[in-house]
């Protein structure tokens, strides 16, 4: 029996399944897809999740340094530095590689495989065909873990979804920009020397160029070809 299973290898089961290996537990991460892992995100990791990520022993991936956030409304705009250090704009594909380099080097075993059923008994837990002292449900906002375990809750707020595309754009800021309009939001984030990423949300469903355009001043800016394909992400709310 091993001590940890970890369903999902993101960020979240990476973190966790390397933590616990410090701390001396055998951990197992089971997730389907192959690494690099590639998702709809803003990818803007505030000083904080630097340090977190520092404190896994992880080599920082390349991006970009982020000093501070910017809200942006038309003429107007609110921004403060971080004051606690700086950030990492870093695509969602680096990042995961470095966990993962990170994961496999600390001796956590990652299993290609996708939780069905789970079994429990009073002292272990069954998954995958293996069977482990604790599992961790790290598999992500729509957590198949906790809908199957019977914790989801109804959400009746109205639902946002998320859209991401990266431009080959220098970077105009070191700050994050968070772009408002009625439609919803744009978040602009720098992840290397010359691309920027472009994430925007809104409770509305429509095309990602739709909604650029409630931005007219940040789509003058994007005056470089785009580096990626559309990704999105969605609805972003849960209760549990
Ligand atoms: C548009 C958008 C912008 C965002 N911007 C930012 C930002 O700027 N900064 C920030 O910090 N956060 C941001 N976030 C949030 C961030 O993306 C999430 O918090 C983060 O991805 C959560 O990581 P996770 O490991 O919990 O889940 P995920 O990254 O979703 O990973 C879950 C994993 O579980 C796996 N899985 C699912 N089902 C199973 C199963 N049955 N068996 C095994 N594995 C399974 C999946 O394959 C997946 O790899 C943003 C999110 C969105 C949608």
């Amino acid at each position: 029996m091993i001590d940890l299973l970890v369903v999902g290898g993101g960020p979240a089961g990476l973190a966790t399944a390397v933590h616990a290996t410090l701390a001396g537990m055998e951990a197992v991460v089971v997730e389907p897809r192959p690494s690099p892992v590639d998702k709809a995100c803003g990818e803007g990791v505030m000083p904080s999740g630097v340090r977190a990520l520092r404190a896994l022993g992880l080599e920082l991936p390349p991006g970009h340094p982020l000093r501070g956030i910017r809200y942006v409304r038309g003429p107007h705009h609110a921004e403060a530095p971080f004051g606690d250090g700086t950030g990492l704009g870093v695509r969602r594909t680096e990042l995961h590689a470095a966990l993962t380099r990170r994961a496999e080097e600390a001796g956590v075993k990652i299993v290609t495989d996708r939780v069905g059923e789970i079994g429990q008994s009073a002292d272990s837990v069954t998954a995958a065909g293996l069977r482990a002292r604790w599992l961790v449900a790290a598999d992500g906002l729509h957590s198949p873990v906790r809908r199957g375990l019977g914790l989801d809750l109804p959400d009746r707020r109205p639902r946002r979804y998320g859209l991401r595309r990266h431009y080959h754009v220098k970077p105009w800021t070191d700050f994050v920009e968070v772009h408002w309009s009625d439609a919803g939001e744009a978040y602009v984030t720098p992840v290397a020397e010359d691309v920027v990423g472009v994430a925007v949300l809104s409770t509305r469903r429509r095309g990602y160029d739709e909604h650029l355009a409630a931005f007219p001043d940040l789509l003058d800016r994007l005056d470089g070809p785009p580096a990626t394909s559309v990704r999105g992400a969605g609805p972003l709310r849960q209760r549990v």
